[in-house]
């Protein structure tokens, strides 16, 4: 995501960084597992560096729970810093790529619908430009979001004529147990509290309800092949599952997992180069190079680099 740029002032890390807990266990005890990477002591403006971390590896240490195994950055920026810089900002490149995306939507909402007897009350919490919203109200949902980037949200609101309220999932008023699915697409990887963020979600479920969440698994093999290349790994994304801490954190949450699979996502070829010059940047302009001519660059494809998609149902 690009993030506003305003200047924030210089700050020491001391004043920008927090240690935190395991999120899933509240286990205090860690082992490193990648070093910080941060290459100016003194001078680095850690905030906009998270603002820009769309678009950089990793350079935040990365810890594994010694309980429960799940690896989460620590220490990381503040909370109320991170949640300021989702708030701000324009994302146009996102933007861009909406018809691909509401192709991932109609599939994944042909998969949610086999999971319920009938399209009914939908709430896509981080729903960014409502993409989702549009495919599942096509598709006779009553299907509303909330968004914490503005700019985002009334993008949604204009272009789809859907309802997205701007601001975090706390802080709407959302009837408890009114709702018959509840999303979260490329989610719960940037909340500093999925424990909390999940009982949410369990309260506006309805009893049977479903939860559908896509996470980008740190266990995959495509993962564990790129190491520390792996695109997923980011700034951004403060916390890393797999597919068994995931499903015990749902567990503990009180929901049953119905449904584990690799999720293929749809975006335009040139926007998965210009994202994969993380990787290498002369194998990304080659292919760039080759796609133009040929008239790919605008094409839509289905890539995978470890994205999983979970369904659980709320136990009663
Ligand atoms: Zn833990």
């Amino acid at each position: 995501m690009h993030h506003g740029t305003e200047a924030t002032g210089a700050r020491t890390r001391e004043e920008v960084l927090e240690h935190v807990t395991c999120a899933v266990c509240g286990g205090k005890d860690y082992d490193v597992v990648l070093e910080a990477q941060y290459e100016n002591e003194k001078d680095v403006d850690l905030i906009h560096k998270f603002r820009a971390s769309g678009d950089e590896l990793l350079i935040d240490r990365l810890v594994k729970c010694r309980n429960c195994g799940l690896r989460y950055i620590n220490p990381r920026l503040r909370g109320d810093l991170i949640f300021s810089s989702y708030a701000e900002g324009e994302d146009p490149v996102y933007v861009s790529q909406m018809d691909a995306r509401e192709r991932t939507f109609a599939a994944s909402l042909a998969q949610i619908e086999k999971l319920v007897d009938r399209p009914g009350r939908l709430l896509d919490i981080g729903t960014a430009a409502g993409g989702f919203l549009a495919a599942a109200t096509r598709r006779g949902w009553q299907a509303e979001g909330c968004e914490p980037n503005r700019w985002l949200a009334a993008w949604g609101s204009k272009h789809y004529g859907v309802r997205i309220q701007p601001g975090s999932v706390f802080e709407q008023n959302y009837e408890p147990a009114s709702f018959d699915v509840v999303t979260l697409w490329d989610v719960i990887e940037h909340t500093t509290n999925p424990r909390e963020t999940i009982a949410h979600c369990r309260s506006l479920l309805k009893p049977g309800g479903v939860l559908v969440v896509n996470y980008p698994d740190i266990g995959s093999w495509i993962a564990r092949a790129l190491g520390r290349r792996w695109l997923f790994l980011t700034s951004v994304h403060l916390h890393y599952f797999d597919r068994g801490t995931m499903k015990r954190f749902l567990e503990s949450a009180g929901f049953e997992v119905l449904a584990m699979r690799p999720h293929f996502q749809r975006l335009e070829l040139d926007y998965i180069l210009s994202r994969g010059a993380v990787l290498s940047k002369q194998l990304v302009a080659l292919a760039r190079g080759i796609a133009k001519p040929l008239g790919l660059s605008r094409s839509q494809v289905p890539y995978w680099l470890g994205q999983t998609f979970v369904a659980a149902r709320r136990k009663a």
